[in-house]
This record gives C-alpha cells, structure tokens and sequence, in this order.
C-alpha cells in the first residue's frame, strides 16, 4: 500500500527533506505511516493539530562526547546518544546499544519505535533510546567498565525514576547496566530505579533477563493460536545468540518447538537434534565465546561462516533475534520457497519493507516487532512497579504477567486490525492500535 493521503505523504516528505541522511528512521516511520491513512482521515483533529507531524519527531535529543582511557593509557573518544522521543504516555523509557553501528539515524528508528511498542504493553510508559558506538567485543572488563562511567558522565543529567529509565540492548547486558547504575548512584547520591534490568540484589526484577524472548514465543503461540497452529514439532530457526536470541530458543523448546539455527555476527551453526539454549548460554554469557565453538561441545552440529545465510536452511517458523535489516528480499524468498509459514519479529526492524511485503504476499504467518518483541519492556516496566512498591514479586507471578500482556497485544493488534479492514494484518493493526493511544493522550494534552 502506497501513501495515498496527502497530510500523511507531507509529514514523511517533510522528514525525508530534513533528514535525507537517516535511512533507519525513514524507513521505521514510513512504514509506521502507511495502514495509518484510514484512521488519520477518521477524525479532523489529527490534520488539524499536526498530531502525526508532532509525533514523528523526538522531542528532545542529546548528542555528547564520551572520552575514556583504555588499558594502554590512550585516550579513547566515542559518540554517546539519548534520544527522549515521547512522553506522552509516561517516563520515556527504552534501552541504550553499544554497537560500532550506532549513529544518530538508528537511534532515532530504534527511539521512534520504542514509544509504539511501549504503548502496545498497556504500562504507563513513553519512548526513549540511546547509546553509543562503543563495541565492548574484545575490551578488558576494566574497560568496559571506564566506559560506561564514562557515558554514565553525561547521562545521568538527564535520567530519572519519572523522567527517563533506560535499560539494555545490543552490547548492553546486566553487567554493563551494573557499571552505569553504580556511577549513576554515586554521581546523583541517590539508590532509585532509574535504569531497568538490574540486579535482583539491586532492585532488578526476575524473569526481566528472559522477558524478550519469552515474550516473543506467548505472542507467536497466540497468534498461531488463532491460525491452528502451535509450536509443537515445528523446526525454527533463531537469528542472534544475545539476550532475545536465547531465551527465545528456552521458551520455544519449552513450548515443543526444535530451534536448528542460530547465529552470531560471524556465521551460524546447524544442530539437526535442536540447540540446547544453555550450551549457548555458556558460549556466549559466560565465556564470551563466538557462537563456532558450539561445534566443540556438540560434535554433530555444523558451522557455516557469514550470518545471512542461516534463512537458506528449511525451516517451519523463522525468528529473527539479531538487529535490524537483516532479512532482505533475498531471504525472505528463501524462507518462502523452504515452506515456512511464519516470521516473528524479536529484533527491531529485521526484515526490510521488501522482505515483509514478500512474505506478507505470500501469506505467511508475520508479526512485526514492535508487538511482538514488547515482553523486554513490559517487564521493565514491571521492574519499575516493582522499585516505587519497593517489594519483589516472584518468577512465576512477573512470567504470567508477560504472557497475559503478550497475549493482549496479540488480541488488540487484531482488533484494531479488523476495525479498520484490515482483518489478519498485525503489522497494520499494532500501528493503528498504538497511535490511536499516543494520539489520544497528546491530544488531551494540547499543544505543549
Ligand atoms: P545482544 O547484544 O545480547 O545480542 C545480539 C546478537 O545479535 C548477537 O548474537 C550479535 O552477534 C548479533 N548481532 C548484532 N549485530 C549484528 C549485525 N550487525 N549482524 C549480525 N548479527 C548481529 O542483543 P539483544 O539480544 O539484547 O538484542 C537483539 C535485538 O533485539 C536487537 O534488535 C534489540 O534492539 C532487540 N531487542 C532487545 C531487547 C532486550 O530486552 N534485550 C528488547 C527488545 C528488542 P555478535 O555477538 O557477533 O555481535
């Protein structure tokens, strides 16, 4: 579906005029836009008070230089970011990524995203997003842990329990949050949950580590549900070997899935009798390994060198659990012509407008991230709840939490689907479900 009317087409010119150097956040607006038309020319007041043109837009970004020492005595300088892309629902809240390939156009694709997914969880929570383009691959602890109060110098003037709560992603782990949430207590002399996935000891929620994944596999088994369709005995294959990646492989093996493929950066392994998620655990959190040695622990499994060709392997149900882009047209083909019947979005962004239109066209199964990779913030947002009660609830109770919120995202996505025409289409429903929110709050909150 092409953009046919005309406000609509002029708010994305408008960006495309103003930032033709940012193709993430184009494309992450673009294709936020598009199923919108009916529901902007349903009510005035959206054209009328510019809500889209508002809401495109962060409303504030800060940009600031992170210089730090390394093991040799140099003087390092990288690039940190903290986008607060809206507020309008609560606290801008979003993770920070420490990747080489953080730059100001991803982590406004990664920020705009983020307040759409954080309103699909029914949490009182707005969007945010940072980082920097630090790349902890190969750094002594000791580094990474000058580095991260390095960014926590500058950041923590803007963060807050009820202004701004960051939490993890790409290159961001619980040790990473440790270092930022240790110099944030020292340089504010105050011990409040202003960053999320903590520690249990300091405040952390259990089940937050296993939250994406997990989350991603509740809203693929009730989105299945309601095509006849279920986990059991479905060969799938999961891009990534992190934090989404892994728990993804637990939670679908659990639900009778087998996961054949992962990956890393690198390249990716195939193990026919399915991947013990702890042996990756062990590789990748524990060890810090790449993901080739997998072949070291379980003899019979192979390892393919470059990442892009896991989608070439037969599988039932494709995850991606990597980053973004990274199922373009080409794969998307692949998995088509190989029988599968359904991708699951737990990376932002992974496939390009290409890929989904392909797979889309063809019928399958697709879900795209910002509904279905919404379980990490859900339980943050649960993490939060949990810091202002200053109680812990256990496992089970935060687990069934997420399933019921994923659950709900599923159903809602559907039905706002359904309203508008659009009947069996998440993608278009989790656009129209979380805008008609975002846009009902700002316009209760005027013109500020
Ligand atoms: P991790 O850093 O834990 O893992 C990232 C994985 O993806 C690693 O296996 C990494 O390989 C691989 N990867 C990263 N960049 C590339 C690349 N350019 N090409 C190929 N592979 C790559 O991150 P997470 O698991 O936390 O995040 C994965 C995705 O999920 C991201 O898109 C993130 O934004 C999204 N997400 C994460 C949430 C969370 O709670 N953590 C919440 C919602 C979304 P290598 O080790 O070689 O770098």
């Amino acid at each position: 579906m092409a953009i046919q009317n005309a406000y609509v087409k002029s708010v994305l010119e408008n960006l495309e005029k103003c930032y033709p150097n940012e193709p993430e956040y184009l494309q992450a607006v673009e294709e936020f836009l598009e199923p919108l038309q009916p529901v902007i020319e349903s009510d005035a007041r959206y054209e009328k008070l510019n809500v889209l043109g508002r809401m495109v837009e962060a409303e504030r970004t800060v940009v600031f230089s992170v210089p730090w020492v390394n093991d040799q005595g140099e003087v390092v300088m990288n690039h940190g970011y903290r986008l607060q892309h809206s507020s309008a629902l609560g606290p801008y809240k979003g993770g920070l990524r420490f990747h080489p390939s953080v730059n100001l156009s991803v982590i406004k694709f990664l920020g705009f995203e983020q307040t759409f997914k954080d309103c699909l969880t029914g949490l009182p929570m707005g969007g945010g997003k940072g980082g920097a383009d630090f790349d902890p691959k190969g750094k002594s602890e000791a580094e990474v842990m000058r580095f991260c109060q390095a960014f926590m110098n500058e950041l923590h003037r803007h963060i807050g329990e009820d202004t701004d709560v960051p939490a993890g992603d790409i290159g961001v782990g619980g040790r990473e949050i440790g270092y930022m949430f240790g110099q944030y207590k020292k340089l504010q002399n105050r011990f409040t949950g202003a960053l999320t996935g903590k520690s249990l000891a300091c405040g952390g929620s259990l089940a937050r580590t296993e939250a994406t994944g997990f989350g991603l596999c509740y809203f693929a088994a009730a989105m299945m549900k309601d095509h006849n369709e279920s986990f059991a005995g479905k060969r799938v294959i999961i891009s990534g070997s992190g934090n989404v990646a892994t728990y993804a492989n637990q939670k679908c093996t659990e639900l009778g899935g087998k996961v054949i493929a992962m990956s890393d950066s690198c390249g990716y392994i195939v193990d026919e009798n399915g991947i013990d998620y702890k042996i990756i655990q062990q590789i990748k959190e524990v060890k810090r390994e790449r993901i080739s040695t997998y072949v070291n622990y379980v003899p019979g499994a192979r390892y393919v060198k470059g990442c892009s060709g896991i989608w070439t392997v037969p599988c039932d149900i494709a995850m991606p659990c990597a980053t973004q882009n990274e199922i373009g047209a080409e794969s998307a083909k692949a998995l088509i012509a190989n029988g599968c019947f359904a991708v699951f979005e737990g990376s932002n962004m992974p496939c390009t407008p290409d890929a989904i239109n392909a797979i889309k066209a063809a019928g399958l199964l697709y879900s795209p991230s910002k509904a279905s990779n919404a379980g990490g913030v859900a339980v943050s947002g649960l993490e939060m709840s949990q810091n202002s009660e200053r109680l812990s609830w256990s496992f089970e109770e935060v687990d069934a939490q997420l399933k019921n919120i994923m659950e709900n995202i599923y159903h809602s996505c559907a039905a706002a689907a359904a309203k508008y025409g659009m009947s069996g289409d998440i993608q278009a429903g989790a656009n129209i479900a979380s805008f008609l929110k975002v846009a009902d709050a700002m316009l209760w909150q005027g013109v500020s």
